[in-house]
């Protein structure tokens, strides 16, 4: 990686108001190669669950206000018109990275939990077509898929499919207890399970999973092994998984637990994403 020039955003810039605008935000993500543009919903840093590794600052439990649509929609097609027809990436993306690869429904609470969530798919799905943005951008939701069994978050995802679309779908930890610990939720596993199945069958699916040690322990063989058996019974009712995004500890937490959680060593993350090969599903590793 290049050093940044005056006015480009860098790889650790994942501000999201580094485009001073309110709802869209660019991501220059190293391991893709290229840039992200973000849409946050969730602009009152509120989510409805309460990980204990989130970097959202002053996180806040609850849904989204109101989101302002015809904003949305000036925001984005202003900027995707910006990278794709503009100078936005010869003057503010390092050379390596000058390419766009997905439009990301992420930010600083949970996508799906906006009222407005169905809309704003449509919103992207049109600008798509006006600006013909190539099938090989992907739409992606970053989600922790407790809410895929409401019927309009249903529709929506499975509208996305249409737009190049993909759900990356938070697995951190696979029991009841661990969930409880983790994203502080009392959602159960019987739910994830149920969610997972509504959202691989609605759009292509990966499992986000990210893990770390609390008090100097990594998640025990009980964890790992719970893990597994629920991607083996994903894959053995013929669920059509696409993979597993494996992440560790990259940037610290904003929550008052970060002083309890370090990073595992690589070795530690490669050797369960082989574990999780043997079952035959690709694996992402980000340490
Ligand atoms: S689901 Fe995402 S935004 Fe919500 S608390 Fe967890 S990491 Fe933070």
């Amino acid at each position: 990686m290049s050093e940044p020039q005056d006015g480009e955003l860098n790889v650790t810039d994942h501000s999201r108001d580094s485009a001073g605008l309110t709802y869209v935000y660019p991501v220059v993500s190293r391991r893709a190669g290229g840039v992200s543009v973000g849409i946050n919903l969730n602009v009152n840093n509120a989510c409805n669950w309460r990980c204990i590794y989130c970097q959202v600052p002053q996180l806040i439990r609850g849904a989204p206000p109101p989101v302002d649509l015809l904003l949305l929609e000036r925001e984005l097609s202003g900027f995707l018109r910006a990278v794709l027809h503009g100078d936005f990436l010869a003057t503010r993306v390092p050379a390596e990275a000058r390419r766009l690869n997905d439009i990301a429904l992420s930010g600083n609470g949970e996508p799906t939990s906006a009222r407005e969530f169905g809309e704003v798919v449509d919103l992207i799905g049109r600008i798509r077509r006006d600006l013909a943005v190539s099938d090989a951008v992907k739409t992606v939701l970053i989600t922790n898929g407790s809410l895929m069994h409401r019927g309009a978050v249903q529709s929506a995802v499975r509208a996305m499919a249409a737009l190049s679309g993909e759900v990356w779908f938070k697995i951190d930890r696979a029991t009841d207890s661990g969930m409880r610990r983790i994203n502080s939720t009392r959602s159960s596993m019987a739910r994830v399970r149920t969610n997972l199945e509504i959202a691989a069958r609605a759009c292509p699916t990966w499992i986000q999973t990210c893990v770390f040690a609390i008090d100097g322990e990594a998640p025990d063989r009980a964890e790992r092994e719970a893990y597994l058996d629920l991607l083996r019974e994903s894959l053995k009712s013929g669920l059509p998984l696409k993979g597993v995004l494996l992440y560790g500890l990259a940037r610290p937490s904003l929550q008052p637990e970060a002083g309890r959680l370090r990073a595992l060593p690589s070795d530690w993350l490669e050797s369960f994403a082989n574990e999780i090969r043997t079952l035959g599903l690709p694996v992402r590793v980000s340490p």
